[in-house]
């Protein structure tokens, strides 16, 4: 195998590997199976573009987006290296072009549209012309339930098992769901070798803060950065209209942004905001696809996200310039209604619902956190943290107090009813409410039913947060995110560890009068 480091900078121009790149290089060029995962902007094609030069033959880079294939496809050409795509907006020039250096033998990368993949034609040539391995970007693709899904990403998997070649397959989704259906569908249910890498983003600044008088602390958040550029996430339309009133009362430029805008209106509110400095735009999460401003200083949540991936992409448009920037979440009793009503009302199937749920927890697991906000939200994507950047929670930690006999009745419940129920069931369980499902499985004959009629509902369902967060339980999703115990649970079961938990956010439960479920 040809050494890569040379090839890093004479070909691509760059000094060094970033984190986790040189393993997938040597991975890849080696012809291992290989699922990597990294965030936008990480760096990934080099991991397959780089094992390519380092090889004999062609590999094949499947990809979605044609406008994303041409600019690779330049880019290369640019650096000296022979690589085509064939797409449905090929000229004839260039399809000959790509058939001639693949006949000669010289092509090292051939971009396919997926749909070439549904012609069947594709395969007797890609027999012909000595396929190496097959790259698939955005790998995420193959998922039914992902808003990207590609139908003809479902024929990758038939393509790896007629060419008899491994795949190398790239992705910024990192939820475990997806990364199981990726395994399916593309590697027939062989695991690849997995990397996942550089989630971190060390320039940001992370905060949370229980929502008291959300007008006031936006526009005090927004008051100790005037000048900036920035971004407020709402949750609703009309929020975005008033808030942006408010904040221009406070001397700001800030214009509103959401979907219910006339096309032409969002496009004046997108130029205005790439081109001028410490605009703000208050927006839906409408705001966002389109926008590749890198010097965005702040983005500030009036309303709780979506959910824990929604909430690192938002945040992630800030900074990207590499220089400090900062972050505000709120969230609230309401908040967590309105997103549960969401999922709920929504048309996804029940599964589904369920998984969209659990991801919703696990945000609301980072806004109750005890400890370091970064090193939790990391843990989420499965990636490690060393020393944190900057979140509230190293700045100054907040109250805590001994959560242990809480958390082992909730540990208690979790197992008595098999490992297989959610929060509101389990909350239903341990507080003794005979709810119809309660009834049905028996579980209000448990030792545990009712050991938690101490507490609220809401404070039940903060203790479950927290313990998500704490990663003592784990939503299962084959079991339609039911709660599982996870090993570090285990010694506060036996009585062999401690758990603190946050004083205020189980205060703050306490206050909500209508359960939250
Ligand atoms: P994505 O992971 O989103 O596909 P790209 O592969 O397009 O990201 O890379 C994002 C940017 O990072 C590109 O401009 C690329 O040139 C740059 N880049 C990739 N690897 C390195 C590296 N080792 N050193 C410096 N810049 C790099
Ligand atoms: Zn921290």
């Amino acid at each position: 195998m040809t050494d890569p480091t040379p090839l890093l900078s004479d070909v691509f121009g760059h000094s060094a590997f970033r984190p986790g790149q040189e393993d997938i290089v040597r991975a890849v060029a080696a012809g291992q199976e290989v699922l990597a995962i990294m965030p936008t902007g990480g760096g990934k094609s080099l991991c397959f573009q780089l094992p390519a030069l380092m090889t004999p033959g062609v590999t094949v880079v499947i990809s979605p987006l044609i406008a994303l294939m041409r600019d690779q496809v330049r880019g290369l050409r640019e650096a000296g290296v022979v690589a085509g795509a064939l797409t449905s907006g090929n000229t004839p020039e260039e399809t000959d072009f790509v058939w001639e250096a693949a006949e000669a033998g010289t092509l090292k990368l051939l971009y396919l549209a997926p749909e070439r993949l549904a012609a069947g034609a594709a395969l007797g040539m890609l027999r012909r012309i000595g396929v190496t391995r097959i790259a698939v970007d955005e790998a995420h693709c193959v998922s039914q339930w992902g808003h990207d899904f590609r139908p003809d990403y479902l024929r990758i998997g038939e393509l790896r098992r007629a060419l008899g070649v491994p795949v190398a397959a790239f992705t910024a989704t990192a939820d475990a769901e997806t990364r199981a259906e990726i395994v399916e569908k593309l590697f027939e249910g062989q695991p690849p070798v997995s990397f996942l890498h550089g989630f971190d983003r060390p320039n940001l600044h992370l905060a949370f803060q229980p929502k008291n008088s959300p007008r006031s602390q936006i526009l005090k958040f927004a008051a100790a950065r005037k000048g900036a550029s920035g971004i407020v996430y709402c949750g609703t339309r009309a929020k975005t209209e008033s808030l942006a009133r408010a904040l221009r009362e406070e001397g700001h430029p800030a214009v509103h942004y959401h979907g219910g805008m006339e096309a032409e209106d969002r496009r004046v509110v997108e130029a205005r905001f790439s081109r001028e400095d410490g605009l703000i735009v208050v927006a839906t999460v409408a705001f966002g696809m389109g926008v590749d401003k890198p010097d965005i200083r702040w983005v500030a949540h009036a309303d709780l996200p979506k959910s824990i991936e929604a909430y690192y992409q938002e945040i992630g448009r800030a900074g990207r310039d590499g220089a400090p920037a900062e972050t505000l979440t709120l969230y609230g009793a309401d908040d967590i209604r309105l997103r549960r009503a969401q999922i709920d009302e929504g048309l996804a199937p029940a599964d589904r619902k369920e998984a969209d749920h659990g991801r919703l927890n696990a945000l609301l697991g980072l806004a109750e956190a005890t400890g370091c906000r970064r090193k939790q939200l990391l843990a989420y994507f499965g990636d490690a943290l060393e020393t944190c950047a900057g979140c509230d929670h190293c700045d100054s930690p907040p109250e805590v107090m001994d959560g242990t006999e809480a958390v082992r009745k909730a540990l208690s419940a979790v197992l008595r009813t098999g490992e297989y129920f959610g929060i509101g069931h389990l909350t239903d369980v341990l507080t003794g409410n005979a709810t119809d499902k309660v009834r049905a499985r028996g579980h209000d004959d448990l030792p545990t039913f009712g050991v938690g009629r101490d507490m609220t509902r809401p404070v039940w369902q903060s203790v479950f947060r927290q313990m998500l967060g704490l990663d003592l339980v784990r939503p299962d999703p084959e079991r339609h995110g039911g709660l599982r115990m996870t090993e570090a649970a285990r010694p506060i079961l036996r009585g062999e560890a401690s758990v603190t938990l946050r004083k205020d956010a189980l205060k703050a439960a306490e206050t909500t009068r209508r359960p939250a479920v």
